[in-house]
Order: structure tokens, then C-alpha cells, then sequence
């Protein structure tokens, strides 16, 4: 009987245990267990790791999607502080293709310690970024199956909705400061992958996932020495670990005095919205960065470029029509696909404005407009329409007893494969952007611009940049010879 009884218990205790690991749990545990144990993975009070890698274009390459060019990451430094959320990466890359800011090495320190996210210039100043930058690094920060799985195991997490996906099992992992990830992880146990949902101001909803591989001991535990950066199934960038060492110092992480002494800015400043008329019907809708120009026809008015952010393009289109009440804003000419210059598309679209542009930008802002935008609701997503779009592929003539503009494919051009100009013969002025700006350091595009005016025979007095300032066809000459 004491036999029986004993080995019962011991029995029912077993089973109990069995049946208290849910398979939410089983994954986790599996997961720490691959990594050297729950023990040593607490245990740990720093990462620090070097590495390189390379960084891609997205959403400013050539042609929409693609990635083709790159940028070489020549350092990476990492150091995570494992007690608290404060993590410091340094990194040097260099452009591998024309660059509007030159092909030389380019330095960033960036850094998040606590509440306070930082920057740390070229010159050695610091400054320090917004709310919004450190919800983003906070984030970022998890995207490491040694800070997620210690967050996974600290008091007030949840691990919930086990699920295979392939060959991996997938749980989501809410963090004790309430952040939620979808952890991946092989059959072996090793952690493939942390995913989390953001928003784009130009995509939407998008996942934001990191990849890991390759898999070495390091002090006492099991950690990647590769990982692979996406947003959906764009690849940003991929990264080898040359070293990683655990229980390092983390003094580097601190956020230096200046930054802590600073206010956080808000956020992005307002839009300033400065209308200046280039010639009759023709006007610069400039302030700030980036700039629109809006062209008046007998009985409609066209903006070119949707910049920046949706709240730049709103202001910029109430301007244009404070400007002439009388006439409708119905079109809207996109220069080119780069997210910088198309980030206030989808409130053109929900401003009724038809899209022109090349016909190789149209289906990437066929998708632009569908994409859900469920996180950050835009316009768009407020008063959803369809969206109208005309293409063109060499040339494009609006011309009514107004106006007369022409759109222009400025092809071979290194920017990007399909960009256009706009010229006006009465006015022998051409619109554009990117391709010449008066005040960049460098000049990799203007070549193909002025080629395009004498090849196509365009009479032409004046630049229109919607970067910089008006300039005589003189300054673009002077750069290019
Ligand atoms: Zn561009
Ligand atoms: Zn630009």
C-alpha cells in the first residue's frame, strides 16, 4: 500500500506538471532551454556585439521594390543593457551607389536609456529624439531573443496563442511593460524569429520582423551571430556578429548630460506652407524640406508632389486652394516613387485628386492606396476612395488656353527609373525634384537632367527645385561642367 500510494503520488504529481505546461509554455521553454537555460539567461547583465553587414534602400531605390542598392555597414556596435531597456548602437556605412549626400562614409550613434532616446551627431553633440523615437527603440530593443525570453519570463508577462507556422512554432509574447511580439522558434528550440505590427506613414500596417541564424555558444549561453532585418518581406538589412561577449560594461549606454538636460521635441514641427509665384499660373509651395508646386489651367488647378508626411500635403493643398477658391484641385503629379516624396499621396487621394505619373509607379501606388491602415488611421483610412490614376511612359502634353505643361520621363536617370520632369514652354521653366537641388553637396543626377533638355530641345530660363530655391538654367549648367 505505501508502495502503491507513494508511486501514485508521484504519478499525479508528474501528471500534474505535464498538464500545467501549456503548449504556450512548452514553446517558451523550449526556446530558454536551447539558449543555455532560464537560469544563465537571467543571470546575464549585458550583451555587447560587433559585426557588419549591409543596409538596403527601402522604399528610395531605383524602381518601386526594388533593392539593388546598398549600403555597406562597415562597423556595427551594439551593446544591450540587460537590466534595464537601454541599448547603444553605433554603425558606419557606406553608400554603394550614387548618393545625394556623396558616396563617403556616413556615422550613427543612436541610443535609448529608459525614457531618454538619443543621438549622437558627427560633430559629438547630442541630441535627443521624441516620444515617438523611444516607443520605436523600445520596440526595437525586444527584437533579441535574449531580452524577449528574459522579458517572457519576468513577472507580468503573458505567452499566449501557440501556433505553427511551417516548421516553426509561433507564440505571442506580451512584455511586462506591455509590448506584444510573435516569437518564432525551430524545432530544435533555437528562436527563429521576432515579429512585432507597426505603422508606416506611407505602407500602413506592416510586421516588423528580425530573423535569426547561426547560432554559437557565448559564455554560458547559445546566441545568433546572424539576423536579418525586414519590414513584411522588404529585407533592410543583414548583419554578422564578428564578436559578442556577455557581462560587459555598460557605462557607454548612458544617455550623455545633454541629451537628459533637453526637452524631447514633440514632434515633427507643424507644416509651414510658403507660396511663392515663379511665373503666371505657376507657383512654389515652399517652407521647410520639401516642396509642391501647383500649376493653374483654364479650369483646374494640378499639384506636382505629395511630400513628407500627410500633414504637409493637407496644408499644402488648403494653399492651393486659398489660392484660387474658384478653380477645383483635381490632379496630383507625382514625380517619383520614393516614400519621402510620396509619404501625403493617400491624403491626395482622399482629397479626390487624381494620381499622374509614370506608368512604372503604377502599381506600387495602386498598393499604396489599398494597404490597410488600421494602427494609425489616416485620411485615406477615415474616407477611403478609389483611387484614379493616369500614366504615361515617355511624354505626357496638358495643355488648355492657360496652360501648357508637359511631363517628361527622365529616362537613364541614376535617381531612379522612373522619375519625371515637368516643363512649361510658356513659362521656359521646368519642375523637378532630386535630380538637381541647388544646395546639395553632391550632384550624381543633373547630368541626365540637363541631357534631357538639350536632347529633347526644351527652351529653358529657369530650375524649379522642390528642394532649394529657384535658379537660372546657368546654375545647373555650372554643375554639371
Ligand atoms: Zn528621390
Ligand atoms: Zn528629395
Amino acid at each position: 500500500m505505501r508502495w502503491t500510494g507513494w508511486i501514485g503520488v508521484a504519478a499525479l504529481t508528474a501528471l500534474g506538471a505535464c498538464a500545467q505546461a501549456t503548449p504556450e509554455q512548452q514553446t517558451l521553454n523550449e526556446a530558454v532551454a536551447a539558449m543555455g537555460g532560464a537560469d544563465r539567461l537571467q543571470a546575464a547583465t549585458a550583451l555587447t556585439v560587433e559585426g557588419e553587414g549591409v543596409q538596403y534602400n527601402h522604399g528610395q531605390d531605383m524602381t518601386p521594390g526594388a533593392s539593388g542598392q546598398t549600403f555597406t555597414v562597415s562597423t556595427l556596435q551594439r551593446t544591450l543593457d540587460l537590466g534595464a531597456v537601454r541599448v547603444r548602437t553605433g554603425l558606419t556605412r557606406t553608400p554603394d551607389f550614387p548618393y545625394f549626400q556623396g558616396q563617403q562614409p556616413q556615422t550613427s550613434v543612436q541610443g535609448l536609456d529608459g525614457d531618454i532616446a538619443y543621438n549622437l551627431l558627427p560633430n559629438g553633440d547630442a541630441t535627443r529624439a521624441s516620444a515617438a523615437v523611444v516607443h520605436e527603440r523600445r520596440l526595437d530593443y525586444y527584437h533579441h531573443p535574449l531580452t524577449l525570453l528574459r522579458a517572457a519570463l519576468a513577472p507580468g508577462a503573458t505567452v499566449a496563442n501557440a501556433r505553427t507556422e511551417g516548421d516553426a512554432r509561433l507564440v505571442d509574447v506580451t512584455t511586462p511593460d506591455g509590448h506584444l511580439f510573435t516569437l518564432a522558434v525551430h524545432a530544435s528550440g533555437d528562436p527563429a524569429s521576432i515579429t512585432h505590427r507597426g505603422a508606416h506613414p506611407n505602407l500602413g500596417d506592416v510586421l516588423i520582423s528580425t530573423t535569426f541564424a547561426d547560432y554559437t555558444a557565448v559564455g554560458a549561453l547559445r546566441l545568433p551571430s546572424r539576423v536579418t532585418t525586414r519590414i513584411d518581406d522588404f529585407t533592410t538589412g543583414a548583419f554578422t556578429f564578428t564578436s559578442q561577449a556577455l557581462d560587459g560594461d555598460t557605462a557607454v549606454v548612458a544617455a550623455p548630460a545633454a541629451a537628459a538636460a533637453a526637452t524631447p521635441p514633440a514632434g515633427p514641427p507643424p507644416p509651414n506652407v510658403v507660396v511663392e509665384q515663379v511665373a503666371p499660373g505657376l507657383w512654389l509651395m515652399a517652407g521647410q524640406s520639401h516642396h509642391s508646386a501647383l500649376v493653374e489651367f483654364a479650369d483646374h488647378l494640378a499639384l506636382i508632389d505629395a511630400p513628407q508626411s500627410e500633414a504637409r500635403t493637407l496644408a499644402v493643398i488648403e494653399a492651393a486652394r486659398a489660392l484660387r477658391p474658384e478653380k477645383p484641385l483635381t490632379r496630383l503629379i507625382a514625380t517619383h516613387h520614393h516614400f519621402d516624396h510620396t509619404a501625403g499621396i493617400r491624403a491626395a487621394i482622399a482629397e479626390g485628386l487624381t494620381v499622374v505619373t509614370h506608368a512604372g509607379n503604377r502599381a506600387f501606388f495602386e498598393e499604396m492606396a489599398a494597404r490597410p491602415h488600421t494602427l494609425v488611421p489616416d485620411a485615406l483610412a477615415r474616407t477611403p476612395k478609389p483611387l484614379a490614376i493616369e500614366t504615361f511612359d515617355d511624354a505626357l502634353v496638358v495643355e488648355d488656353a492657360a496652360m501648357s505643361m508637359t511631363l517628361y520621363h527622365l529616362s537613364g536617370n541614376p535617381h531612379s527609373d522612373t522619375i519625371l520632369m515637368a516643363y512649361f514652354p510658356r513659362q521656359r521653366a521646368i519642375v523637378e525634384v532630386d535630380v538637381y537641388g541647388p544646395n546639395a553637396a553632391v550632384h550624381p543626377y543633373a547630368a541626365n537632367l540637363l541631357e534631357h533638355i538639350r536632347t529633347r530641345n526644351l527652351r529653358v530660363d529657369r530650375i524649379v527645385p522642390l528642394h532649394g530655391g529657384v535658379v537660372p538654367l546657368a546654375a545647373l549648367e555650372k554643375v554639371v561642367e
